[in-house]
């Protein structure tokens, strides 16, 4: 099928079916095109769980689609690319976590929603990149357990000093490619540029940036700040939203490694073909549900 006529069976269909599409930015931009809401994991959620239609179909990857049950148990959940999987989310497990638990018992536990249900189950309460230091601040524990992604535990760490934070060793193998030396020359080709990072880079890369933020946090910032040229240190599909809002700057991506092959899973075609066979279904545990809602519940409260 042309692209056109898919874009139009794919809106067809979701009218039949009650749908809403949620992309994540990192999506292909034919996906970001045909969504009703494009965001963050943060901003997404929070659609998730106020969403007056019947179906979500999730378009990025597999725990997002999983919070979104979490959150709309009521609701059909779809993940139109079934193998779309996170390996940062794959680094940790509801059984190693208990381990750590039973090693610091005063430890409370703070779960970036990069993580299944089983391990969102285990923790008192999630973060997303956007809101990682307000939850931390939250905690009334001086001891944290923060899993999976050291990065992010890092920076969230030198933010909030007076919390002493045990790093879980998961980290995103996209922005993790990202090396020192790629920001030093791109910085040398693009002197005036400014540099705004992701916190799942590594700490030497974060350490270079001038800001640091989750992704809906360096769309806003690029737009706000009067700099026509902008080095982009997340992943690609970023960049779709970033040129479409603001045509008369420059930006450039940080590494070509800055692409989540996870991400790039999902197409139009298996956008409609989850509209139109209600594939992949998203089904969680009763019991599990319940427990990670309430991890969720508590960052949805401070946020
Ligand atoms: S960009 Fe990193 S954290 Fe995000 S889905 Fe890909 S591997 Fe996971």
């Amino acid at each position: 099928m042309e692209q056109k006529n898919l874009v139009d069976e794919i809106i067809r269909l979701k009218k039949e079916r009650d749908a809403i599409i949620l992309a994540h930015n990192y999506q292909v931009a034919e996906v970001q095109e045909v969504a009703d809401v494009v965001g963050d994991s943060f901003a997404l959620s929070k659609h998730a769980a106020n969403t007056q239609h019947k179906v979500i179909v999730f378009c990025g990857v597999h725990f997002m689609a999983e919070s979104a049950k979490i959150l709309s148990p009521e609701k059909t959940v779809l993940l139109p690319a079934l193998d779309a999987g996170c390996p940062m989310a794959d680094m940790v497990t509801a059984e190693r976590l208990r381990e750590m638990k039973a090693k610091y018992p005063e430890a409370a536990v703070v779960c970036y929603v990069n993580s299944s249900a089983e391990v969102k189950a285990e923790a008192d309460i999630c973060c997303t990149s956007s809101n990682a230091v307000k939850v931390i601040k939250s905690v009334k524990n001086k001891q944290i357990i923060f899993a999976p992604d050291q990065n992010l535990g890092s920076y969230v760490a030198k933010k909030v000093p007076e919390k002493e934070i045990i790093l879980w060793k998961g980290f995103c193998i996209t922005h993790k490619r990202v090396r020192a030396d790629e920001v030093k020359k791109i910085k040398e080709l693009h002197p005036n540029a400014k540099l705004l990072v992701h916190p799942e880079c590594e700490p030497e890369v974060q350490a270079l940036a001038d800001f640091l933020g989750s992704t809906s946090e360096i769309i806003k910032y690029a737009k706000e700040i009067p700099d026509k040229d902008i080095i982009i240190g997340t992943e690609e599909g970023v960049m779709h939203t970033l040129k479409k809002e603001n045509p008369d700057k420059n930006f450039y991506l940080l590494s070509p490694g800055l692409v989540c092959t996870n991400m790039k899973k999902t197409r139009l075609q298996d956008v409609h073909d989850a509209l139109l066979n209600m594939q992949h279904e998203i089904s969680i545990d009763e019991e599990i549900r319940v427990k990670a809602l309430k991890s969720l519940e508590e960052m949805l409260k401070i946020s």
